[in-house]
């Protein structure tokens, strides 16, 4: 699933591209991927509007349009958001195509569908619970090590679980979880109030670098993650611990360790993570 890093890759590479382009008319092949308002709505929403920024929240899109509303696109499981030159073969399981007044394509293709598209404005999405309330931005520079400490405090959740959970820090999904718990020698299963200020410091140092990297790399491409051109990113090379159970830790050789948390595969190092 395309988390922080791989948002933040497809969103850097659309901006200078769509910034200033006019939505000239949307068509939908699988109208059931609008989750708001109703299809025919969404096409009358978009159609027509000068896109004026594209940007991040999370692991949401938001491309703001001139009417002052946003075309939010969240990825899902399988989601891919592409531009494409109008002559381009449309491919299988493209659900929604936004004609550019520069003769490109917008595509949105997601075979699992889960993911989904939807227009409005972020209060009003907000309202109608079609998007949650998000945590602070892990890679903000006015995210501070405290917010993190004072958040798990509170928490008597596994750490793994909190870091997955959105209205705690926006973004981070199963890769980055395991990754940054790894780094900053955690193990997944500690119960996030009996984490020690230092402790919280360095997860939160190892969560930036987590991301940083993966967004130098372009995200990883560990299923069906491609970029805005139809590419594989390059972090997938380069992980630690995630999709790799049973094989040795690169820090002591041990084989890494894998158990379920809060219904998702972790992988930790049973000597290196405490
Ligand atoms: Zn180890």
């Amino acid at each position: 699933m395309p988390e922080l890093p791989e948002v933040e890759t497809i969103v850097a590479d659309l901006r200078p591209h769509l910034v200033g382009r006019t939505i000239v008319r949307c068509e939908l092949s699988f109208p059931t991927i609008v989750r708001h308002p109703e299809p025919e709505e969404f096409i009358d929403a978009v159609a027509g509007m000068q896109i004026e920024s594209v940007g991040r929240r999370g692991k949401y899109i938001l491309i703001r349009l001139s009417s002052d509303v946003a075309l939010v696109v969240h990825l899902g499981m399988t989601g891919q958001l592409r531009l494409l030159d109008e002559v381009a073969p449309l491919e299988k399981h493209t659900h929604a195509v936004f004609f550019l007044d520069d003769g490109r394509q917008l595509r949105y293709r997601d075979p699992r569908r889960f993911g989904r598209l939807l227009v409005g404005s972020e209060e009003a999405l907000l309202i109608a619970k079609k998007m949650p309330r998000l945590g602070p931005e892990p890679i903000d520079a006015s995210w501070e090590a405290e917010q993190l400490y004072r958040e798990l405090r509170r928490r008597r959740a596994p750490l793994k679980a909190v870091l997955l959970d959105q209205r705690a820090i926006a973004g981070v999904g199963n890769i980055y979880a395991d990754e940054s718990l790894h780094r900053a020698g955690l193990r997944p299963t500690r119960v996030a109030s009996t984490v020690s200020r230092k402790s919280a410091r360095r997860l939160h140092e190892s969560l930036r670098e987590s991301l940083q990297v993966a967004i130098a790399n372009r995200g990883s491409s560990v299923d069906t993650y491609r970029d805005a051109w139809g590419e594989v990113g390059a972090q997938q090379e380069k992980l630690l611990v995630y999709g790799r159970a049973g094989e040795p830790c690169f820090t002591c050789g041990r084989p890494l360790t894998s158990v379920r948390i809060a219904g998702r595969t972790t992988v930790y190092c049973r000597r290196c993570q405490h």
